[in-house]
């Protein structure tokens, strides 16, 4: 359930969205198979909330992030963003739409021209789609600069003189310029040092609040997500295997990967780490490009029943905005 700061209008709506990549091999680079990395997710997002995408390194997770902004041509299934298909929409038109979703990368290093002033690197998504006059776009990105902690004074300085975090604020700066709705956050602090992850994550929060955005938050950091988000989206092996709000999902997980991330997360308190009961999860997630039959975690949960090796387990509502896809369940 969404707290009363939040709104109840969904912002993005994605439906069994699928994003296959194709395996060539061979000298005439024949298709061979292809790799199921987002293999029919669906969920919403409300406008004003941030929904967590957690689950391990490989799941899909970044993918599907990608796909929802259609950085990627997608395979199948549909994404609508304040009621507008772009599901289907060819590249091109796609620029009309851009202002209104924007990402923050999770390597802000990668991700900035080096040869770009900072002022330019902010500033640049206002050339492409606004007629601001030079001044107003200088303005417009000192403003940015302001509302993202950086110093305005320098705004001619270039990405390598700045701190990784300062770096990171810059990615949302340039994220920001266009006002957009809808922003994906594809682990924005997992390259940064602890002790300025919180600082990114405050401002994310605060920005958030000021601007009314809309998060879709990935993280492999459970403590981060669980800090930040309303809502949780479980993924594994591309599929989207449990999503309930924060409260419940951490108090009362169902789905047995969800119990076995969980059981992982680090107690800090030493008294309490003895009592905790680990889900030690045996063998390796399986390929992408050859999922098992059945339920794609069969080959590793602790409870998997005969069933589970054949028959793929619907998604349920098993309580008021709780879901999950379990044989246990349904
Ligand atoms: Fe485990 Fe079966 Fe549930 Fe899959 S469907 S999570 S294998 S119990």
């Amino acid at each position: 359930m969404l707290d009363d700061t939040k709104s109840n209008k969904v912002l993005v709506e994605v439906k069994d969205l699928k994003m296959h990549f194709p395996i060539h091999a061979g000298i005439f680079k024949k298709r061979v198979g292809e790799v199921k990395a987002v293999d029919g997710i669906s969920f919403d997002i409300y406008e004003g909330e941030t929904l967590g995408l957690v689950g391990e390194s490989g799941c899909g997770k970044s993918t599907a992030g990608r796909a929802i902004l259609r950085l990627y041509d997608i395979t199948e299934g549909s994404v609508k963003i304040d009621g507008v298909e772009i599901g289907d929409t060819p590249q091109p038109n796609l620029r009309k739409m851009r202002p209104t979703m924007q990402m923050v990368f999770q390597d802000p290093q990668a991700s900035l021209n080096p040869r770009m002033s900072v002022a330019a690197i902010i500033g640049e998504p206002l050339n492409e789609h606004s007629d601001m006059s030079k001044a107003e776009k200088r303005e417009k990105v000192l403003s940015l600069m302001d509302q993202v902690g950086l110093n305005r004074d320098f705004a001619n300085r270039y990405p390598h003189e700045f701190s990784g975090g300062q770096r990171q604020r810059i990615g949302i700066a340039r994220a920001l310029a266009l006002n957009p709705k809808f922003i994906v956050c594809d682990e924005p602090i997992a390259a940064l040092d602890v002790s300025i992850q919180a600082q990114v994550v405050n401002l994310l929060e605060d920005l958030q609040e000021e601007f009314g955005l809309t998060y879709l938050f990935i993280s492999h950091d459970l403590s981060m997500v669980r800090h930040i988000a309303d809502r949780v989206a479980v993924m594994y092996l591309g599929r989207v295997v449990e999503l309930a709000s924060r409260e419940t999902l951490f108090s009362d997980p169902k789905h047995p990967y969800t119990q076995a991330l969980l059981s992982a997360v680090p107690e800090p308190d030493p008294w309490l780490e003895e009592k905790v009961d680990r889900i030690l999860l045996e063998g390796d997630v399986p390929s992408p490009s050859n999922p098992p039959k059945g339920c794609n975690f069969c080959t590793r949960c602790p409870q998997v029943m005969e069933i589970c090796k054949t028959e793929e387990p619907p998604t349920v509502e098993i309580a008021p905005g709780h879901i999950a896809a379990c044989h246990l369940y349904s």
